[in-house]
């Protein structure tokens, strides 16, 4: 339910709470290279936290590092053997300025970004501009082997070619390169097995979670389960490792029993216990330090079943925490006051607990391409008896806004200068505001029917998930509450996030769409359903595109009757999520959330190069040094910014890579 992604950025950076300057000079634009630009974040007030929960930190982030592989052969079973050929290339071949190597630089940069061959947000491999000759003879003068099989896939575009297939009417997994399932494994496999072993007891098990399904040579399918002794053991040995020392440093019971949990499942594999950790985990909320770390997020699966690897460890920013408690306090208010129908309202809404976080580390699936927001557990009925945590990743947010100041971004794409001066003013601080919305009370609202099941509306639930909680964000940043409860300064303030949302979502998000393509990515499908049903419906001009001295601009007319617009969609969405109405839901999607206009699309992309801007940002994370005395406790953890993107990969490659590399 997260990987909120930043949608575009502020031009300057409202929320100053916590702009206490380390001493070290920070270079926050690290490395660009294609569509892609690496940045830097800060870890502010790291130094306020006592040394137990610095020690606590500092061994979560080792726990962090050490998953790192599993995610690259979650992406694809080549990955590991292509990363480490290449790395190995790149640090014994001789001539270092060969043009062919230069070229094979860019392709290493570009792997380390997508954790793997395929672009990280487009799903599509991406080929070597480097030629094959040229590194077939780089891997002799450098001693390297690579089968060519594995070379046939890095050069020949037809193999491996996506890395999801969404695509209605294919076989989903049999055309998905990702490693979720072994090969010659079909949907309709893993389909029957899923049926046949789905848990559908009140408190059901996550069947598939944590296991790769394979076919045996008999031709039945079997689980691998992620586990030490079973698949990605040797990288879950050093995670667990870490957590286990991690232990001696707990601030509470609570947060120690989550590590216990979390251990324990990690060496068994039982998900069992993976519920009782992911209880645990929700109850646990006097921390100030907080982590997640484990198979979760499952967009990467086609069917949207099993978790890909990732780890966040941070710290409560207690400051801004009171922005979102507020809205915590009032989660009633806001379920009740929701446009959606009665009868699929929460009639109680529990423990939605929410804050804003300090990221200190991010590892798997989060690096370096990160959320901004995050709301787990994602078992619906865990969030129903328990609730749910969600965070909003202030630091993270504020190191993109840094990144955009002054890029020219605004002045390209809003129609007047009164649009541009709101969004100077109020973009960061709605962003963040709809932020906390969105995953604070937007996917923690509503419930299903009896008898439905998440999984009802397959491949369109992740985009209709993620509509509904933005829109339910969107319906309430407008209203007079906001003011009231004092999260916005004026009645005026939220307009620049509609407006915001409604040009990225009909225009300035297609630069991240190659020519010809379709809309893929859930939360980008969301978007444009969103901002493209609004403008088809509205009927008495509410909001348009518009064309000036040949450029088309959002145009907004009626930001209250937008909003009413707003409210029918979320109501329908709620709907159909309730009902689980898969029709309905595939409806909407093909409608209004996948095609392109293609002259339109041509004159963004064009407008956008002009820019020399990159559309998507990852980081490079902080280095933590800890100090250990002769008792084998920490005394002292030390924190800088100074390490480079090429330095950062090499060092985890180096330090942090212990799995096969065929699995
Ligand atoms: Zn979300």
């Amino acid at each position: 339910m997260k990987k909120l992604t930043i949608i575009f950025c502020a031009a300057i950076a409202l929320m100053g709470c916590n702009k206490k300057q380390p001493e070290q000079k920070i270079n926050y634009n690290v490395d660009k290279f294609y569509d892609l630009e690496v940045l830097r974040y800060e870890v502010p007030d790291f130094e306020s936290l006592t040394l137990k929960q610095q020690s606590l930190l500092y061994y979560l982030t080792e726990a962090a590092l050490w998953g790192r592989d599993i995610i690259y052969d979650q992406n694809c079973r080549y990955n590991l053997r292509i990363r480490r050929a290449v790395e190995n290339v790149y640090l014994n071949y001789t001539d270092k300025q060969d043009q062919q190597f230069l070229l094979m630089e860019k392709y290493l940069k570009r792997v380390w970004f997508s954790n793997g061959i395929h672009h990280h947000y487009s799903e599509d491999k991406f080929l070597p501009e480097f030629t094959r000759e040229w590194f077939v003879q780089a891997l002799q003068a450098t001693d390297t082997q690579l089968d060519d099989e594995v070379i046939e896939v890095m050069f020949n575009p037809a193999l491996m070619a996506k890395r999801m297939c969404q695509t209605d009417g294919m076989d989903l997994i049999a055309n998905s390169a990702g490693n979720y399932y072994g090969e010659g494994m079909t949907q309709q496999d893993a389909e029957n097995w899923y049926a046949q072993h789905k848990d559908t007891t009140a408190e059901p098990l996550w069947i598939g979670l944590n296991a790769q399904l394979v076919k045996d040579e008999q031709g039945n399918v079997q689980e691998r389960v992620y586990k030490v002794g079973g698949l990605y053991s040797a990288a879950l040995e050093k995670v667990v490792e870490n957590l286990t020392n991690a232990l001696q440093y707990t601030e509470n019971d609570e947060q120690k029993l989550v590590i216990e949990k979390l251990i324990a499942y990690y060496q068994t594999g039982n998900l069992q216990t993976f519920n009782e950790y992911a209880i645990a985990w929700v109850k646990d909320l006097k921390s100030r330090v907080d982590f997640v770390n484990g198979f979760t997020e499952v967009y990467g699966d086609p069917l949207g079943i099993t978790g890909a690897w990732e780890s966040l460890v941070n710290f409560k920013n207690i400051e801004a925490t009171k922005r979102t408690a507020i809205l915590a306090e009032n989660a009633k208010w806001f379920e009740d006051n929701s446009p959606t129908d009665p009868q699929y309202k929460k009639e109680e809404v529990k423990g939605v607990s929410a804050k804003v976080i300090t990221a200190a580390i991010l590892g798997g699936d989060c690096y370096p391409a990160t959320p901004i927001g995050i709301n787990l557990p994602n078992a619906n009925w865990i969030r129903k008896e328990y609730g749910s945590k969600s965070v909003t990743i202030q630091n993270i947010t504020d190191a993109y806004d840094k990144a955009a100041q002054g890029n020219g971004f605004a002045e390209e794409f809003m129609l007047n200068e009164e649009d541009i001066q709101m969004h100077n003013t109020y973009g960061s601080l709605t962003d963040n505001c709809h932020t906390d919305l969105h995953e604070c009370l937007g996917h923690a609202s509503g419930k299903l029917l009896p008898g439905v099941s998440k999984d009802d509306l397959k491949e369109h639930g992740s985009a209709i998930e993620e509509a509904r909680a933005d829109l339910f964000a969107l319906y309430y940043i407008a209203d007079p509450k906001m003011v009231e409860l004092g999260i916005l300064p004026n009645k005026d303030a939220y307009k620049t996030q509609y407006y915001g949302q409604m040009m990225n979502g009909a225009i300035t998000q297609l630069v991240r769409i190659e020519p010809g393509k379709d809309i893929e990515e859930a939360h980008m499908r969301n978007r444009q359903l969103i901002a493209n049903w609004a403008l088809a419906h509205a009927t008495h001009n509410e909001a348009a595109i518009i064309e000036k001295d040949g450029k088309h601009y959002m145009q907004i007319n009626d930001y209250e009757g937008l909003r009413l617009l707003f409210g029918e969609l979320l109501k329908e969405i709620q709907r159909i999520t309730s009902e689980g109405d898969y029709d309905a839901a595939k409806q909407l999607i093909e409608t209004y959330a996948v095609k392109v206009n293609p002259e339109l699309h041509q004159e963004i992309l064009a407008r956008y190069q002009k820019l020399n801007l990159a559309p998507y940002k990852g980081f490079v994370n902080p280095v933590y040094k800890a100090y250990i005395g002769q008792d084998g406790k920490v005394v002292d953890v030390n924190i800088s910014y100074d390490e480079g993107y090429v330095e950062q990969h090499l060092r985890y490659s180096r330090d942090y890579s212990v799995l096969p590399s065929v699995n």
